[in-house]
């Protein structure tokens, strides 16, 4: 599908990904898969080329380009045939790092952001609790505040980049407030602050290139200058960052579907049953001819709220549907591709196997399709009495 915001530099770009992915990704994942992380020399690379801060100001590394250069980033890094790897750099460049070129100081920028265009430093985000998830404004990990020191105090589960990661993105109760929303804040921690430990290396069904942690902070003492943002607008500050998180799963779940879809097609041309290949068997034409029209629709409506997000208009219910849309397609995808493969379908590590490990994640991570359809239904219909 074109979109006419892709011009000639991101064509240009799209090209040299591509590449990079190819020569760079696609012979390794394997292996990065088994050994569940993505090594740090991957992140040093990929930012040797400018890769780690597309959107970032030029004074402190950045590329200071626009939205749908990431948007070209996402869809060429989710061809690598491993959602982990993808997961774990994008998690890095626009799950947790983007609050800090939005909410941080000049001086904070000075002293995280090079590094962190450089790949030097890896990025993890630190919203999720052992008790509290899609309800991220209950979470029980607090900060207090103590001579001069914040002091950080709880656990935080599932941390994608959580367990050899480098700078922590985490939120945290400031304040005892019944008004939920009003009590959290955001803060930048090095993993290497003492306190710190990771207690779970979280063994997963899919993404199993990306590390996932289990963390608990146990008075960790950081000064007030590592509050990200302003006292007590976490929820806000948070919220506002969800729509990059949640249209940039999108548009790579759909990529690597698209991918998904194209592996299926190369099989059906080679593999022959009752004595023709089985893409001539008229219910398997049919089914690609549904596959690829529902990934050109999720496509479309990622370009759409991608379009609204670009030029900072409102675009919380677009995103939320883009969200919900593209997780329901990949779905059926998953199921079909695989389905299409018969036996070798269901064999590790084949292309589609894997992507219906990985995949099946957006519809949990970064909002539930049902958190989604709760949004969606808040803007259409209004809130519920009660609320
Ligand atoms: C591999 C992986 C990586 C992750 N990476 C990160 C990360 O890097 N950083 C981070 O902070 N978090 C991360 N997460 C956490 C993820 O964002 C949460 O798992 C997700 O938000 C859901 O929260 P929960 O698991 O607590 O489920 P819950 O909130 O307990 O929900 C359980 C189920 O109930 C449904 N539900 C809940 N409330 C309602 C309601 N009101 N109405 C209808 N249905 C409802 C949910 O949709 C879900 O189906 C990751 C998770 C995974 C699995």
């Amino acid at each position: 599908m074109s979109n006419n915001n892709f011009q000639q530099q991101h064509r240009l770009f799209r090209q040299t990904v591509r590449d990079f992915v190819k020569t760079e990704l696609l012979p390794n994942v394997d292996v990065w898969e088994n050994q569940g992380y993505v090594p740090k020399s991957v992140f040093k690379k990929m930012g040797g080329l400018g890769f780690l801060g597309l959107e970032f100001d030029n004074k402190f590394g950045g590329a200071q380009t626009d939205f749908w250069m990431t948007l070209v980033f996402a869809e060429e890094l989710a061809k690598c045939k491993s959602g982990g790897v993808g997961f774990s750099i994008i998690v890095h460049t626009d799950m947790s790092s983007p609050w800090l070129q939005k909410y941080g100081t000049d001086h904070q920028k000075s002293t995280y952001m090079p590094e962190i265009v450089n790949g030097k430093q890896v990025c993890a985000l630190a919203i999720t609790e052992p008790d509290a998830g899609s309800d991220m404004a209950r979470i029980a990990t607090t900060a207090t505040k103590k001579n001069g020191y914040w002091i950080i105090n709880g656990t935080k589960t599932f941390i994608t980049n959580g367990v050899y990661g480098d700078l922590f993105f985490l939120a945290a109760k400031t304040n005892d407030s019944e008004k939920y929303h009003q009590n959290l804040s955001q803060f930048i921690i090095p993993s290497s602050t003492q306190g710190i430990t990771v207690t779970k290396k979280l063994d997963k069904t899919g993404m199993r290139s990306s590390d996932t942690a289990e963390l608990v902070f146990d008075n960790v003492k950081i000064s007030e200058s590592n509050l990200l943002g302003v006292e007590n607008e976490g929820f806000y500050q948070l919220a506002s960052g969800l729509q990059r998180e949640r249209l940039l799963a999108s548009v790579m779940s759909i990529s690597a579907a698209e991918d998904a879809l194209s592996d299926t097609i190369e099989y059906l041309s080679n593999r022959k049953t009752f004595g023709k290949f089985l893409k001539s068997h008229q219910v398997i034409r049919h089914k690609v001819s549904e596959l690829a029209t529902e990934i050109e629709s999720a496509k479309a409506l990622n370009y759409m709220a991608a379009e609204l997000y670009s030029k900072g208009l409102d675009c919380i219910k677009e995103v939320s549907m883009a969200k919900l849309h593209t997780m329901q397609i990949v779905r059926k995808v998953a199921y079909e591709t695989v389905q299409m493969h018969g036996g070798y379908g269901y064999i590790r590590e084949l292309s589609v196997e894997r992507f219906a490990r990985d995949y099946r994640l957006w519809a949990i991570a970064g909002g539930t399709n049902e958190m989604m359809k709760e949004i969606i239904s808040k803007n259409i219909l209004g809130k519920i009495e009660s609320d």
